[in-house]
Order: structure tokens, then sequence, then C-alpha cells
């Protein structure tokens, strides 16, 4: 096996620049006797609140459990359809099955891979409730056309921005124009804790109050109930986020720092680079390039020591097994199919240096000249 030279996940970088603020707010914790539905859940909520300028904030297990409790909330169930992407990660689409609605896929831009909201229309039936953009790999969908689609044919709008925290359009912020807001803070996130978490951010008073309760099995004050589920933030996850929320903004600047850099490498290749919409802060979770000889290229990085991986090279509606029982099995999608077939996601974090931005870049570029390699991996 080479040596790994550029590894694909910076979290444990992040640690270690952390490691005593981090050690002490766990040590905090444990120490509380306090570990679910307590202080530091409170305050994680109200500081991710006011950092996303919305009224509230919800912790919750997961961002999968973020979009179910959100759609289980808007009371989006059996025979209602919610159209979303079909390039994303499959939780998306997950959580509106486990609720018993349809997903409807509608194709990417060939441009940004965000939801074409020019083909959404065209999906639109009685049935339909509700549209969920994902603001892929970092950079917000076009809410201002999809509002418009909402607002015409009477839809609720939900934001899966488990990729995109920190993230804005060209005019208009990151839940303006939404009922609710998903987040995911698993590790590689780019507000990620060591392990599960998740929050529900929204302006809404009726969902605020829903998921409060349902959350913590259907029940906002002790011994009385209603059915609901069991999805908190832990107080060690939410003591972690608090200390992680404070660096977002300067990490999200450090991951638009070396994608640039990577564009700056790369440009003038055959390769198809990510494209930042003018006016749009583009938060970079991921920088996914494109070449039908994207295998090919993935192994040969791995040679080199260059970890790349894919996100997401089998799209929902390719995945075996569906429709899963619910949906047109057949749906034509062929953005979305080519790029599946064509993504490569080069490491791309806070802590990646210019340097290792650059030995990336390098064997990128040797495999295209089909040439060796300028810094040659240490056997
Ligand atoms: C990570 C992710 C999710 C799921 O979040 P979890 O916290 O892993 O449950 C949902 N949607 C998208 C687009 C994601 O990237």
């Amino acid at each position: 096996m080479p040596e790994t030279r550029v590894p694909f996940y910076g979290h444990v970088r992040q640690y270690h620049n952390l490691k005593e603020e981090i050690d002490r707010a766990i040590t905090d914790v444990l120490e509380s006797g306090t570990y679910v539905m307590g202080p530091r859940m409170k305050q994680f909520e109200s500081e991710l609140a006011g950092y996303m300028g919305a009224k509230y904030a919800l912790g919750v297990n997961s961002g999968t459990d973020a979009l179910l409790l959100v759609f289980k909330a808007l009371g989006i169930g059996q025979g209602d359809e919610v159209i979303t992407t079909s390039n994303t990660f499959f939780a998306t689409a997950e959580a509106i099955w486990l609720v018993g609605a349809t997903p409807v896929f509608v194709d990417c831009e060939p441009g940004t891979r965000n939801i074409d909201p020019t083909l959404v229309e065209e999906k639109i039936t009685p049935h339909t409730k509700a549209i969920c953009p994902v603001h892929l790999y970092g950079q917000p969908a076009n809410m201002l056309a999809l509002a418009e689609m909402a607002k015409k044919h009477g839809l609720l709008m939900v934001e899966d921005c488990a990729q995109a925290i920190g993230s804005k359009g060209d005019t208009f912020k990151i839940g303006e124009l939404s009922d609710a807001v998903c987040m995911s803070f698993i590790t590689a996130k780019n507000l990620g804790t060591f392990g599960d978490g998740g929050a529900v951010v929204t302006n809404r008073d009726d969902i605020a109050t829903t998921i409060n309760k349902m959350r913590n099995h259907g029940s906002d004050r002790r011994s009385y109930h209603s059915v609901g589920y069991n999805s908190r933030l832990d107080e060690i996850h939410a003591a972690i986020l608090s200390v992680k929320l404070k660096h977002i903004d300067e990490w999200n600047d450090l991951r638009i720092a070396r994608a640039r850099d990577y564009t700056e490498f790369l440009t003038g290749t055959g390769l198809r680079l990510p494209q930042t919409k003018p006016g749009y802060r583009h938060v970079f979770h991921l920088y996914v390039i494109e070449t039908p000889r994207r295998n090919d290229l993935q192994a040969y990085l791995k040679e080199r020591g260059v970890i790349a991986l894919t996100n997401y090279p089998v799209a929902i509606h390719q995945q075996e097994g569906f429709p899963f029982g619910l949906g047109d099995p057949h749906p034509v999608l062929p953005e979305t199919e080519k790029n599946a077939a064509e993504c490569l996601s080069l490491p791309l974090y806070p802590e990646l240096t210019r340097g290792e931005a650059q030995i990336v870049a390098d064997a990128v570029l040797a495999w295209e000249a089909g040439r060796a390699p300028t810094v040659v991996a240490k056997a």
C-alpha cells in the first residue's frame, strides 16, 4: 500500500487544533451529570439560531432525523409527493420515504449540480406537498426560483442544508425562503461533532413547538406524552458544537481558499471544475470535479497516496430496490446520471494546506498528461 500523503478527512487535525478546549468541554459535561436535554443543548440551540439569523434551532439526533421530524411536523405522509433531487446523500429521499410519502426527482443543473428549478413545475401534481432542495456540496440551490414556484403552487419548502452551514445566496439567506432548514453535524460536515448530531432551524412557532415535543417522546413536560421519537442532540455533542461553531466562518473561508487553489491549479485541463454562482457564498463541503475517466483517476491518485472519494456515485434512483415501493421507477435524469458516473471529490477541509492542494493537483495533472507526478510518493 502506498503511504497516504493527503488524507480525505481533516477532523482529527481539527481536534488536535482545539484539543484543550474540546477536552474541557467534554469533561465539563461528564462532571455535570446531565447528558441529554440539558443546558448545553439549550445553549447551542440559541447560538445556532443566532448564527443562522432564525427564531429557533432545535437539536436532534442527526440530519436524517431533522428531515424526518420536519416532514412529520408539516403533516407530510402517505399519498403526498415531495420534489427533490436524486444526486444527494440517500438520507434526503429516505426521510421522505420514512414518513410514507413519495420523493419525486428533478434533474440537476449542468453547472452547479443543484436541483434545476426550470424542471420543477412539470413534476408538480395535485399530490405535491413540498419542495426539498439540497444545497449540494456547500452551494445554495436557486432558492429564489424555487420559492416562486412554491408560492405559485402553494407548496411547503424544506431546505436540506446538511452540507452548507454558513453559505448564502446572491440575494437570499438560508432559511429566509423556506419553512424549515435541516442541518447535519456528523463528523465530516463543515460543522461536525465526533459522532451524530443534527438540528432543525425555523422561524415558524408551530414547527418549533411540534418538533420540541416530537424529538422527546411527544413530551414537553415530565410524564405527559403523545407518540413521538427519541431524537435529541446529546449534551456532549452540543458542547463540542458550541466550541466549533465559533470557528465556522473562518473554517469556511479556508475551505474557499483551498477550493480557489484547486481551481487555479486545475484550470485549463479537460476536467470539469466546480462552479460558484456570482454573488453566492459556496462553502465547499466538497470540491467535486468531473471526468468520464473518474475511476481511473481515483485509482491513480490512490496509488500516489492521494485519497479522493465519490459523492455520490450511485444516485438515489439508481439504488438497488428503487423506488422502494413508491414512485416512478424510471425517472429521466440524464444530468444526475452523468454526475454520478463522473464525480470525484478531492480532499478539502480547513486544515488542508495549499502545499497539500498542490500535491493533489500535481497528481491530477500528471494523470491528465499521462506522465509521472512531479513529486513521487515515498515507497
Ligand atoms: C449528511 C447528509 C444528510 C444526513 O445527515 P446525517 O446527520 O448523516 O443523518 C442528509 N442530507 C445530506 C445532503 C447530507 O449530506
